[in-house]
């Protein structure tokens, strides 16, 4: 089991006190914590080695390079793929953008559709809609059952010649249920449609699997996963990415260069134009290093019990609606409490230093679906403690003692 005490230790900014109150830091979706080990390394990359990658013969650059590539090697071996298949993006939203980008001048056309489901974040609407647009294709929606779930009949039905791509996110950043993603690749690919999984949220919290999963895309976000921000990842398989113009052109990405024309460096270069974030990247594989210590198996188990703890409170609050009711799921907990408005829990929660988000988050057509405004969501990571569950359920309690 998790040595929680002991990986608490790790993250400094866990014994912060706020409004005299230890922080309890239940806003991990939105963003992780950052341990020690990922600080250090990148410290480190900037006090040792710091250098501009893949253009200089001297030490540094040399270095450096390595490091960038080692990074690559190591996030393509956490999710299961092959090292050339790993892009380094700025996060999940500009992985998704550039995705849509490279799709609509190639796989998506007039007259296409691009079949998104009803629970998807902002950041894997927008990006397809645009693309949509420019091409002449549009979008199709796949409906969620009312406990938040995929149809995966209902997914069939909804396929026809017409639908070039699903994407959907493997946990939505509201429910916390896991989407059978590999049932939902194998009814997609029967019908020649190719899937981008959103994996922002489950990234940090599943063993991560591209093989078995089957999806052709993947994208997600270090920040979410321990590491810094601007950094992300999307995985293609490697004989879309072959296929896929890229849509960005600069330094690095290229072969031979005339004033008139250019041929292209092979995939992965080819979509990283100009100079990556690459201590964003020796980051995440500090991150990667550091859950692999930890190990994916304590954290998942530690994580359900967490699960076990946040499911058995919550219902025992009066009038607490809890959205999403999956069997397999994250710790991420999106609820609303009768005649009380998110804003004022999370408020008083605040108060106490507990620290939950509030507001749509970035999924208005899911709140459209459910029929509510809002609501307060609570998420969980590896180093929360059931205590500090009891101190948020107290809290909550309290807020609604207060407000009604
Ligand atoms: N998709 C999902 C499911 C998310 O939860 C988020 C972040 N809230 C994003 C996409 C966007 O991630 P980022 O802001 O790191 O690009």
């Amino acid at each position: 089991m998790l040595d929680v005490d002991r990986v608490r230790a790790d993250f400094p900014i866990l014994g912060t006190k706020v409004n005299g109150r230890s922080l309890v830091y239940f806003d991990n979706s939105a963003t992780a914590q950052k341990p020690v080990q990922v600080m250090d390394a990148v410290r480190e990359a900037y006090m040792v080695h710091n250098s501009n990658i893949h253009r200089g013969v001297h030490h540094l650059s040399d270095v450096m390079s390595g490091l960038y590539e080692d990074a690559r090697n190591k996030v393509a071996k956490f999710i299961n793929a092959r090292e050339e298949e790993v892009l380094f993006t700025a996060g999940t939203t500009q992985g998704i953008n550039m995705l849509a980008a490279c799709l609509a001048e190639s796989e998506i056309g007039k007259g296409d559709v691009v079949l998104l489901s009803e629970m998807e974040h902002h950041s894997n609407i927008i990006p397809w809609q645009m693309a949509c647009a420019k091409v002449g294709a549009s979008i199709r929606v796949l409906p969620i059952k009312d406990d938040g779930s995929i149809s995966i009949d209902g997914l069939s039905d909804i396929l026809d010649e017409k639908v070039k791509l699903l994407a959907i996110s493997q946990v939505s950043n509201v429910l916390g249920m896991v989407n059978p993603i590999k049932k939902i690749t194998q009814a997609c690919h029967e019908n020649g449609t190719l899937v981008m999984v959103d994996g922002a949220q489950s990234v940090p919290h599943l063993k991560t699997d591209v093989k078995e999963l089957d999806c052709d895309f993947l994208v997600f976000s270090g920040h979410k996963l321990h590491a810094e921000t601007g950094i992300g990842v999307l995985f293609g398989k490697k004989d879309l990415l072959e296929e896929l113009p890229p849509t960005q052109g600069g330094g690095g990405m290229v072969d031979k260069v005339t004033m008139t024309s250019s041929t292209y460096a092979e995939v992965p270069q080819r979509f990283e134009s100009g100079t990556p974030n690459y201590v964003g990247a020796i980051s995440l594989a500090a991150a990667i290093d550091y859950m692999m210590s930890l190990g994916m198996d304590d954290i998942i188990e530690h994580e359900k019990v967490l699960n076990g703890e946040m499911m058995r409170s919550l219902g025992r609050i009066e009038g607490v609606t809890v959205y999403g009711d999956g069997a397999e799921r994250c710790p991420i907990y999106s609820f609303n409490i009768r005649g009380l408005h998110p804003y004022d829990i999370g408020q008083i929660l605040d108060k106490m230093g507990i620290a939950v988000r509030t507001g749509n988050h970035c999924a208005q057509p899911l709140m459209a679906r459910l029929g509510i405004s809002g609501t307060v969501r609570a998420s969980l990571s590896f180093y929360n403690t059931v205590e500090e569950i009891s101190d948020f359920i107290d809290g909550l309690e309290k807020a609604v003692s207060i407000l009604e």
